[in-house]
C-alpha cells in the first residue's frame, strides 16, 4: 500500500499560485507516495493543466450527492472528475461546522462520489471539549459508523479516512504520537470489523498541524498511511518536505 500526502487548499488559492504547485511537481517527479493536490473546485480544472504528466493527483473538497439538478452553488462528483479530479474530500470538520453536514449527508456524498469513480476522503475527529471529556473513540466510532457504507462495495485504496482532531486544525497543536497511534489502531481494529480483511489495505491519514517539522515523527506512528494537511500544502517548499517525509 503507497502512503498518501494529500493536500487540502481549502478556501486559498488563485490563479497566480500555481506556480508552486508546478514547483512541487518538478522538486518531486517520481516520489515514494501518492501526492495529491485539492485545489478550490475553480482551480482543478487549471491546476490539471499545470501539472499533466507529473505525479500530482487532483482532488475536490466536497461534491453533492446528487448527479445533477437545481442545487445552486453546489458541485457534483461527476463534475469534479470531468475538471480532472481523481479524489474527493468529504465530511471535513469545517464543512460539518459550517454547513451543518451530518453523518448521513457525508454517507450521501461518499456513495456518489464512489459512484462517480472518485477516491473518497472521509473525514472524522473529536472536538477539544469532547477529548478532553473522554468521549475521543466514541466520536469517532459513531462517525466511523454512520459516515461509511454498510459494506465496501469499492476496492480498498478508494476508500481512505482522515483523522483529524477538530482543536488541532491550524492551530500548531497535535496530539500526542500515543494519542495519534491509539485513534489509528481503533479506527483500523473498527474498519476491519466491519469490512472485514480488505480494510487493511485502506490508507489512514492523520490531519491537523502537519508541518515539514513534525512530519517524519507523525509517518513512523502505526497504521498512519499518509498526512492530510492543510497550510503547509500551499507552499512547495513546506509540502515538498512533508511529501519527501512519506
Ligand atoms: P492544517 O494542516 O492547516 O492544520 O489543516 C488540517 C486540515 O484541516 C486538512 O484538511
Amino acid at each position: 500500500m503507497r502512503n498518501l500526502a494529500a493536500g487540502n487548499w481549502k478556501m486559498n488559492g488563485l490563479v497566480a499560485d500555481l506556480a508552486q504547485v508546478q514547483a512541487l511537481a518538478k522538486a518531486h517527479p517520481a516520489p515514494d507516495c501518492d501526492v495529491l493536490l485539492c485545489p478550490p473546485a475553480t482551480l482543478i480544472s487549471r491546476m490539471a493543466d499545470a501539472v499533466a504528466g507529473s505525479a500530482v493527483m487532483l482532488g475536490g473538497q466536497d461534491c453533492h450527492a446528487n448527479a445533477s439538478g437545481a442545487h445552486t452553488g453546489d458541485i457534483s462528483a461527476q463534475m469534479l472528475k470531468d475538471a480532472g479530479a481523481s479524489h474527493v474530500i468529504l465530511g471535513h470538520s469545517e464543512r460539518r461546522a459550517d454547513h451543518g453536514e451530518s453523518d448521513a449527508i457525508v454517507l450521501a456524498k461518499t456513495q456518489a462520489a464512489l459512484f462517480a469513480g472518485l477516491v473518497a476522503i472521509v473525514c472524522v475527529g473529536e472536538t477539544e471539549a469532547q477529548r478532553d471529556a473522554g468521549q475521543t473513540l466514541d466520536v469517532i466510532g459513531a462517525q466511523l459508523a454512520g459516515s461509511l457504507l454498510a459494506q465496501l462495495d469499492c476496492a480498498p485504496n478508494d476508500l481512505v479516512i482522515a483523522y483529524e482532531p477538530v482543536w488541532a486544525i491550524g492551530t500548531g497543536r497535535t496530539p500526542t504520537l500515543e494519542e495519534v497511534g491509539a485513534v489509528h489502531r481503533f479506527m483500523r481494529a473498527t474498519l476491519l470489523d466491519r469490512f472485514g480483511a480488505a480494510a487493511r489495505e485502506m490508507r489512514l491519514l492523520y490531519g491537523g498541524s502537519v508541518k515539514p517539522a513534525n512530519a517524519t515523527e507523525i509517518f513512523a506512528v502505526p497504521e498512519v498511511n499518509g498526512a492530510l494537511v492543510g497550510g503547509a500544502s500551499l507552499k512547495a517548499d513546506d509540502f515538498g518536505p512533508i511529501v519527501a517525509a512519506l
